[in-house]
């Protein structure tokens, strides 16, 4: 391993640490009880906010419970039960689809490989890390708009496309901290490295950020201001 990566590995699970001493209970925010819960929400969260998701899913999963009753649902009646989502059209008709298929394909059961969670209608390579890392458990980085930002912010990625942010991350996030790394971003992204406004004084990571450790406080900038 090169000294330098090495010092970046140092740095990321510094990061992890004290990230995880300010958000202890960082976790998937998109509620569910089983893998084909969490596809369900996964597809619904594109462009949506969890929260409005978890408002959504308790409707669907109380009128079609299991991916059986999904799979032979009215398209129409799911697509009012998902409006408030957005792109609710194709996102119903994901739903539909992905539930047949799931059926069809994989006799009933969400599969636990990125290319086949891959082959679903509406799931692509985020949602797949999503389901594979908290709904089965392996390690997966998931790069949202959060997780990208603050990683370039913090100087372990210039890329700008998903894929490659993923596999910069990958050389540096500990192996073990992989799926909490995206729960960390977010949990931070929406606290204090807010997209329109960093509190980057008050920020627990600052000096270990390059982005904030490049920053100096000057007497106009107190604590909470953004920056
Ligand atoms: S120092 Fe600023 S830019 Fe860096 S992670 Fe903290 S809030 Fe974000």
């Amino acid at each position: 391993m090169k000294k330098s990566c090495e010092k970046e590995r140092e740095r990321a699970q510094t990061i992890v640490l004290l990230l995880l001493e300010q958000y202890p209970q960082a976790a998937c925010t998109l509620t569910h009880e089983s893998p084909w819960e969490l596809l369900v929400g996964g597809i619904l969260a594109s462009q949506c906010t969890d929260e409005r998701v978890n408002k959504v899913t308790p409707v669907l999963f109380e009128r079609y419970p299991d991916v059986e009753h999904l799979a032979s649902a009215n398209r129409d009646d799911v697509e009012d039960i998902v409006r408030s989502c957005g792109l609710y059209k194709s996102k119903a008709k994901a739903l539909v689809n992905t539930s047949m298929m799931i059926l069809d394909r994989f006799s009933g059961q969400v599969p636990r490989t990125r290319e086949e969670l891959m082959e679903l209608p509406g799931v692509g390579r985020k949602i797949a890390n999503l389901i594979l890392g908290d709904a089965f458990g392996f390690q997966e980085i998931v790069v949202d708009t959060h997780c990208g930002r603050i990683s370039r912010l913090l100087g372990f990625t210039k890329a700008e496309s998903p894929l490659k942010i993923e596999q910069d991350l990958l050389e540096v996030v500990p192996k073990d901290s992989r799926t909490l790394w995206g729960h960390l971003m977010v949990a931070h992204g929406r606290a204090i490295c807010r997209a329109r406004c960093r509190m980057c004084f008050s920020c627990p990571i600052r000096l270990h950020c390059h982005y904030g450790a490049a920053l100096e406080l000057s007497y106009d900038v107190g604590e909470d201001d953004c920056v």
